[in-house]
């Protein structure tokens, strides 16, 4: 299987490309939940799961780590929006709590699923082009394990 992506580029060097990488474009791609390489394969197999490699041109993404940054992005957009529109609302035609309850709570969550995804491939695709997390093709072999606690 490796063997078949990595001859079907022959740019790469174990699954990582050694070509240009703009960060402007990278994050657009990862945004349109993209392959941050080619910008044709799609990023994610589910929907917040990162493809390994990328299904068109072989890429490796398995190096991502955006970790929490993507609810912590998340939480600060869908926040302030919403917010906004809180105050809005409430200065404007002063509605019962139960309207604010039954409009907010579903907006907030249906906003943040949507934006969770693209925000989250735009960390991806921005990790890749600054060489984050072993996307480096000059990089040494990832550390397996960066989570064992140092050894007394
Ligand atoms: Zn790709």
């Amino acid at each position: 299987m490796q063997k078949s992506l990595e001859s079907s580029n022959p740019h790469q060097h174990d699954g990582r490309s050694t070509g240009r990488r703009l960060v402007s474009q990278s994050l657009l791609r990862g945004a349109w939940l993209k392959c941050p390489a080619c910008g044709t394969g799609a990023m994610f197999h589910r929907y917040l799961k990162v493809s390994d490699n990328c299904p068109d041109c072989g890429e490796a993404l398995h190096y991502q780590r955006a970790d929490d940054a993507p609810t912590y992005f998340t939480i600060v957009i869908v926040g302030h929006v919403v917010v906004s529109l809180v105050l809005a609302v409430e200065m404007a035609y002063r509605p019962p709590l139960w309207f604010h309850a039954a409009m907010w709570l579903p907006l907030t969550i249906i906003l943040a699923m949507i934006v969770l995804a693209p925000i989250k491939g735009a960390l991806v695709g921005l990790q890749w082009s600054l060489l984050m997390h072993g996307f480096d093709p000059n990089a040494e072999e990832e550390i397996g394990d960066q989570l064992t606690p140092p050894s007394a």
